[in-house]
């Protein structure tokens, strides 16, 4: 089973909440918080981000899963524009880190 990196979360609350919506919809899910450096002190302890791998067969489901979850949540949608996949030109929501037509790499 291959993994990739699908969604980025600036909390673990959001993290588990999404985690949680990805889970009950049947999709393979894991996270991974990632720690971030404090160096030079620009980063305040505690400060991390949490990021979601799915299966990169159910990138597809995951991100409608997430486009809903996101939805119901109202309003607070991450920072950050869409982006377009290099691969195949498909618009990405800000918060998603592959596309999920073809799963390449946001900074690919
Ligand atoms: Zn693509």
């Amino acid at each position: 089973m291959t993994r990739v990196r699908f969604y980025e979360a600036t909390n673990s609350i959001d993290a588990n909440l999404a985690l949680a919506a990805l889970l009950a919809a049947g999709v393979d899910a894991v996270s991974e918080a990632n720690y971030l450096s404090t160096l030079m002190g620009e980063v305040g302890p505690g400060a991390f981000s949490v990021h979601l791998w799915v299966a990169n067969d159910q990138v597809a489901l995951a991100r409608q899963v997430l486009a809903d979850f996101e939805r119901d949540r109202g309003g607070s949608a991450p920072a950050g524009k869409d982006w377009k996949c290099t691969k195949c030109g498909e618009p990405n929501g800000p918060a998603f880190e592959a596309c999920w037509q073809c799963q390449t790499a946001r900074d690919a």
